[in-house]
This record gives C-alpha cells, structure tokens and sequence, in this order.
C-alpha cells in the first residue's frame, strides 16, 4: 500500500468495475462491456488527479454492478473496516458501476465502522467513449474524499459535479450523464474545481453510530422483493415467504396493494414473517401511526432495493417485528 509522508492525504481508491472501466467501440456512448479495465489504468486518463493527494490503487472486484452480490458488499465493508485502522490512510474512493451503486453505498452506510471520507463514484459513459465521464467523476471524488469536511458524514456518492449522501440517493437517468439525484432532498452539495461545498446532511444513523457489525457474518439473511401491479397474483408472496427470511412489498401509492394481496400480507405479519412496505412511486414517504402496521413495517422514504437492504441487516440481529420496525425509524 502507499503511502508517502508529505503534505497530501492518503487516498485509497477500490475498484470494483462498472461502465466508468468499461470499453466498447472508440467513441461510442452505449454499445460496450463493462468492468474490463484495471482502475490503475483509469486514472492514467486523470488529469492533474496526483496533485491532488497521494493515490494507491487497486481492484478487489471487476464486474457489471448488475452482477454484484452481497457477498461482494461484505467484502468491500470489510475491506474498508480493516484498512481504515491504517492512521496513514485518510480516505477511500470506490470506483462502481451505476447501476447498483445506491445499493452497496447504502450498505456501507450501514457498516463500515469509520469516519474517514468513504465516497463512491463510476461513469454513465465507458472509458472510450468521446467525452467519458469517469476521468472527471474520478478527480471530482478524490477532490471530495481528501476533504474535511468529509469526515464524519457517512458513505458519500460523488457523480456529476454533486455530493449524494448514501441513504437518499437514487439513479434517476438510465443514459444521461447528471445520472443521480437525492429527489426530494436535493442534494449535499456540489464539487466545483478542487475545493467541496457542502449544504445539507442526512440526520439518519451512519457509519460509527450505526449498530450494524459484520463481524460474525458471511452471509445475509435472504430477503426478497415483490412488486405489486394491477391484478398481480397472489401466488408470488407465498412462494416468497417459503423461500426467504423476509419480503419487502414494492406497493403502489403509500405501499398500497389490493385486497387479495393485502389478506395475504396481514396474514403473514400475524404470523411473524417480516414484511416491510415501501413503494414503487419515486419519491414520498411510507409511514403509519402504529407500532407495527397489520400491513407490514413501513419503508418510511426507502426505496424498495433499500429497504431490502436494511431489513437483510436488521435479520443478522433479530427476527422480532416490533424491533425491525424501531430500526427502520432510525436509519
Ligand atoms: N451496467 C453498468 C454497471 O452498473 C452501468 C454503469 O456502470 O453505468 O456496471
């Protein structure tokens, strides 16, 4: 590993593939393979990013985010974990494919034991493409991961000239290159040159706050998703809560089902399964009065794929729906 003694931070960068190492025919946007370049011969293509700190690099993963599992996020957690006990190390950038990079940010949110700027970034266009996206996206995090004011605010998502926190962020455009959003919230703040400028923050727990550990788990309980349609068949949430710990519902509206659906999910509460609504709508919130809503724990403002996310931690610790439900209003 680095890591020189001057004045510049140390910075980690983790690889772990996505379009950002992604190569197709020169020039074109959209017709390539991602995960095909080693992110040292990334930031070959940045400019001036060596002026910027001192840099080590390496991949632990190179793949399509698509095929990331969460095996994958528990190493990248604990990657993180073990190498920020280094007092030489100031930061980490993560370097990930898009399309499930709210997901592993949202993990790591959750578990990596750390104040150190933890920020993760990719690329909507491959690596030569004309006008790629990645170079930029790259400097704008390591701009983002040796600052201060970093410290202490949680998994980071830098992409585009802006600062994403891990909980609210969500991929907003499958193509365009301003590909994410905090929608109803906006933004953190913005990277301009090379200097960061922060406006809000997240009050949900993180990172050092957070009661999550990985330290005896290898595997996460599996939780599955179901999304409810006009005349979706019941069938699926039986086959569902055989086959998994937990289900979250991707209801309609306010985490709404049908009839049919809704018997079905009471049914399964009564009985202890956990169920967790949240809702298909892009933005809005899942709430209910109630301890545990008859209907499931509510999602609050957590998208479906998030969701899963957090109940597959809350499983590590407890099966207990009461429980689960407190949880889901701290995070
Ligand atoms: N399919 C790619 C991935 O998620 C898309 C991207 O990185 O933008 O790895």
């Amino acid at each position: 590993m680095i890591l020189q003694k001057n004045k510049l931070k140390n910075i980690v960068i983790i690889g772990t593939g996505g379009t950002i190492a992604g190569v197709g025919e020169a020039g074109n946007t959209s017709s390539y393979v991602a995960g095909q370049i080693e992110v040292n011969n990334i930031l070959d293509a940045v400019e001036g990013i060596t002026k910027l700190a001192n840099l080590s690099a390496e991949n632990i993963i190179n793949v399509d985010s698509c095929d990331i599992t969460q095996e994958d996020h528990i190493k990248i957690s604990n990657y993180i974990n073990e190498l920020s006990k280094d007092d030489n190390i100031d930061g980490f950038v993560i370097t990930h494919g898009t399309d499930t990079l709210e997901e592993t940010a949202y993990f790591l949110n959750l578990t990596v034991k750390t104040n150190k700027p933890v920020v993760i970034t990719g690329a909507m266009r491959p690596a030569t493409a004309t006008s790629a996206d990645g170079p930029l996206n790259l400097y704008q995090a390591v701009v983002l991961a040796r600052s201060e004011k970093a410290i202490g605010k949680g998994v980071l998502v830098s992409f585009c000239d802006c600062i994403y926190g891990a909980r609210d962020v969500h991929k907003v455009s499958c193509f365009r290159v301003n590909a994410f959003d905090q929608k109803d919230f906006g933004c953190l703040g913005y990277v301009r040159g090379d200097e960061v400028y922060f406006y809000n923050e997240s009050i949900k727990l993180h990172t050092t706050e957070s009661e999550f550990d990985l330290k005896n788990v290898q595997k996460l309980p599996y939780v599955a998703i179901a999304c409810f349609f006009a005349d979706a068949d019941v069938e699926i949430l039986d086959y569902l809560s055989k086959t998994s710990k937990g289900i979250v519902i991707a209801g309609a509206g306010c985490g709404e089902c049908g009839k049919i659906w809704s018997k079905k999910i009471k049914e399964l509460v009564k009985n202890g399964f956990p169920v967790v609504r949240s809702t298909r709508v892009a933005s809005g919130l899942v709430a209910s009065e109630k301890s545990v809503n008859e209907y499931g724990i509510c999602a609050g403002t957590l998208p479906p794929h998030k969701a899963h996310i957090l109940l597959s931690l809350c499983l590590t610790k407890t099966n207990d729906l009461e429980k689960i439900n407190e949880i889901f209003k701290k995070y």
